[in-house]
């Protein structure tokens, strides 16, 4: 295998330029292709190198073309903002009991601040939500800077790099999948919440990948769907609910009642106050 390579950022943030919460140097390990993405994320010792690895990403060739020419040539509304270009590692409590596994961060969300879940709509859906079930400290999410914090909850996607029309393509969620295993065995929450199908399947995956047993057939996406995977003591529990991206919150599809009734369980769960 070549070595990790250090590599220009184009019209992304530098790496270890300042950027709040940007844990990577101009000496974090790039892996280039996907290969090294294995072997960086498995070797990753903690959280915050995890973290530094992740947003410094250049596996797949159409993801950073299409982040950084979305950095260079912006939305109107953000036309005098530097955006991260980068991939958007995940955010919150390391120790979390609760994961939020989301599809891939927003052309000019996430992509534009740096933070999962941060600047669109979406993220305000959600972390409304959170703030709303006693998980974050604010109801709103709008770029690094902003003092959000998370209580007991990480957000992640299962795909780190904004893509074209929201849509992955199988092989790049394929190549980010390593980064999803790593970052849910460092964290071992006892909960994860799947948002959308994408989410849902990324999650199974995961979980079959570090071996615990999940149901045959695979359980169907659903709001509100559950499944338990358990292995002696240890238990976690996956949650199903409906993306919060607008198209869903727009016309109903999913309410803010739905999304605080999957957190609420979600935090019975946690809490040792429900059984799974
Ligand atoms: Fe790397 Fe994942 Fe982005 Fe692909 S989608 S470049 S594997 S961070």
């Amino acid at each position: 295998m070549d070595p990790p390579m250090k590599s220009n950022f184009h019209d992304a943030v530098a790496p270890g330029s300042g950027w709040t919460g940007d844990l990577a140097t101009s000496t974090t390990p790039v892996a280039p292709r996907s290969g090294p993405v294995e072997q960086l994320a498995k070797t990753s010792p903690d959280l915050r190198e995890l973290s530094a690895r992740v947003s410094v990403c250049r596996a797949c060739p159409r993801l950073v073309r299409w982040r950084e020419d979305v950095a260079r040539t912006k939305k109107k509304a953000f036309s005098g903002e530097q955006y991260w270009g980068r991939p958007a590692p995940g955010f919150g409590d390391e120790h979390a009991g609760l994961v939020i596994v989301g599809l891939a961060p927003a052309a000019h969300g996430a992509n534009r601040t740096g933070r999962v879940f941060t600047g669109d709509r979406t993220g305000d859906f959600l972390i409304a939500a959170m703030h709303r079930t006693g998980f974050a400290n604010q109801a709103h999410s709008t770029d690094a800077d902003d003092g959000l914090e998370l209580y007991g909850a990480r957000l992640l996607s299962a795909v780190r790099c904004a893509p074209p029309k929201n849509l992955p393509t199988p092989q790049e969620q394929r190549n980010c999948a390593p980064w999803l295993d790593r970052e849910l065995e460092l964290v071992a929450p006892r909960v994860i919440l799947a948002l959308g199908g994408i989410g849902w399947r990324a999650s199974c995956l995961a979980l079959e990948r570090a071996g615990w047993e999940v149901p045959k057939p695979r359980p169907k996406f659903g709001h509100g769907e559950q499944f338990t995977v358990a292995a002696g003591a240890e238990r976690i529990a996956v949650v199903g609910s409906y993306h919060p991206s607008q198209q869903n919150t727009f016309t109903g599809k999913l309410t803010e009642e739905m999304l605080d009734a999957v957190l609420h369980r979600c935090r019975e769960i946690v809490k040792g106050e429900r059984n799974y």
